[in-house]
């Protein structure tokens, strides 16, 4: 088994919440509303993966699969640069694809597979997880089919997480809670959408929350092993997320 490497977020208390970064062989879940800064995550570990390890990184590739179409090339290059890396080289290093459905993003999961196979990757970026879903299984009657093929594609992810020692990290998205007291009870008026089947799959939940301009949140979500409630402030500057 390869040994846990631990990327950093760009960030020194989101790492610390994390309890050193973002983990090689787990599944990390990302989810917050639109514009909570999930993709800038994204496009910041997409450059420190490839940092050596004494820096945060795990010097490897990085394959990404964007359902949205959000990925941007020109965010890398100034990430990069910030990093002291070639800018160039570090968008060589990410083999990037865009989904167009559920069945086309299994697919290309079983692309990213051979090519790990080929060469040293680093990380997985699934962005976002469940937007095809969401748009492709839309019937009341559809949910338990939706739940069913989410669940075989997260236990793939998992599956390339161990076999690879890749970080594997994916976006979701979050619906109101249909508990409306919910929030006097000290807990959240959102919640990410999946179920029991995204909150199992994933081994860390990351829930990012706005603040104003540049300011947002990170707060760990329903962990096990981590103390509830524990959060860290970071901000999505021109050049990736920082203090
Ligand atoms: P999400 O994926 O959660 O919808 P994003 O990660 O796309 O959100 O974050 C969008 C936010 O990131 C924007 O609202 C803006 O505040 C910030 N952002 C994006 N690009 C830049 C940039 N070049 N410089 C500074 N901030 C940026
Ligand atoms: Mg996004």
């Amino acid at each position: 088994r390869q040994q846990i490497v631990k990327l950093t977020t760009g960030c020194a208390g989101f790492d610390a919440i994390l309890g050193g970064g973002i983990e090689t062989g787990m599944l990390t879940e990302v989810f917050g509303e639109f514009r909570s800064g999930k993709t800038q995550v994204c496009h910041t570990l997409a450059v420190t993966s490839q940092l050596p390890v004494e820096q945060g990184g795990a010097e490897g590739r990085v394959a990404w699969i964007d359902s949205e179409g959000t990925f941007r090339p020109e965010r890398i290059t100034k990430i990069a640069e910030r990093f002291g890396l070639d800018a160039e080289q570090v968008l060589e290093n990410i083999a990037h694809a865009r989904a167009y459905n559920v069945e086309h993003q299994t697919e290309l999961l079983v692309q990213a597979a051979s090519m790990m196979v080929e060469a040293r990757f680093a990380l997985l970026i699934v962005d976002s997880v469940t937007a095809l879903y969401r748009s492709e299984y839309q019937g009341r009657g559809q949910l338990a089919d939706r739940q069913g093929h989410l669940c075989q594609f997260l236990r793939k992810l998992q599956r390339m997480a161990d076999e690879f020692g890749i970080a594997v990290v994916y976006t979701n998205q979050v619906v109101a809670t249909v508990d409306p007291m919910a929030v006097f009870r000290g807990g959240e008026d959102k919640k990410p959408i999946g179920g029991h089947i995204m909150a199992h799959a994933s081994q860390t939940r990351l829930y990012l929350k706005k603040g104003k301009g540049q300011n947002r949140v990170a707060k760990i979500y329903d962990s096990p092993s981590m103390p509830d409630n524990i959060d860290a402030k970071f901000a999505i500057t021109e050049n990736g997320v920082s203090d």
